[in-house]
């Protein structure tokens, strides 16, 4: 996947692990079913290969305090971590993107470069990784003169997830009506369409349930609270 690093710093989730940010073309022959067609931008630990810093808790830097990441563990059987929860494979993008970091094939963007990578196209902010991990100015460059974006964060909880440009995952109800108060746009995991709460969220229209009548290449709903327009919720599958 040809690509750009955008970052290669310290994650600004614990102020001292080492992580980059590449921001790599989507596969435009076979783009993702739900995305469509975005920029992708991948948050990795910089030495540890993204399956043992899951497998091990070393993803905080990352992850943050995400709930998804699973329990570490000490099973050499295992690859990731126990119980992980998180819907993308690490095995897949995450790693690809690590080991061409590691073979050299990234160069490192400059400020002009990461605006250009952006531009007239939509960008998803943390297609593995939280966006909160990462300086807002690299953020803002990227999405500078894009045609829209996405970016989900779970770490209100311990930095600013910079809830304007993303949705702020939440795990029940309470935490999305609490989100709400505070002025944020949530998105929301539920097990049925019945859960939907009216007049405050609306069903991902990229889901089996909505029809699956968008991508977020076009829809571009989860870009935080800088629109206004209503939370999101999806079924879990
Ligand atoms: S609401 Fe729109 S942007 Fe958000 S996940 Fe669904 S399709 Fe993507």
């Amino acid at each position: 996947m040809p690509g750009k690093i955008i970052y290669n710093g310290k994650s600004l989730l614990d102020n001292k692990t080492p992580i980059i940010a590449v921001a790599v073309n989507g596969n435009k022959s076979a783009p993702n079913s739900k995305t469509g067609d975005m920029l992708q931008t991948y948050i990795l630990t910089k030495d540890i290969d993204p399956r043992l810093a899951n497998k091990t808790g070393q993803d905080f830097g990352i992850c943050g305090n995400c709930p998804h990441r699973g329990i570490p563990s000490t099973d050499p059987k295992r690859a990731t971590a126990e119980n992980r929860g998180c819907y993308v494979r690490i095995d897949q993008g995450p790693l690809i993107v690590y080991k061409s970091f590691h073979k050299g094939k990234y160069p490192i963007a400059t400020d002009q470069e990461i605006i250009e990578i952006g531009s007239n196209r939509p960008v998803r902010l943390g297609t593995y990784g939280d966006p909160a991990a990462v300086p807002r100015n690299v953020w803002d460059l990227l999405i500078s003169k894009s045609t829209g974006h996405t970016g989900y964060s779970h770490q209100s909880k311990i930095k600013d997830s910079y809830s304007d440009i993303c949705m702020h995952s939440v795990e029940d109800k309470k935490e999305a009506i609490a989100a709400w108060k505070d002025g944020k746009r949530t998105f929301r995991i539920i097990q049925s369409v019945d859960e939907i709460i009216k007049g405050k969220e609306v069903l991902c229209p990229a889901s089996k349930e909505a029809g699956r009548k968008s991508v977020c290449e076009l829809c571009k709903l989860c870009s935080g609270s800088e629109i206004k327009k209503r939370s999101v919720a999806i079924v879990q599958h």
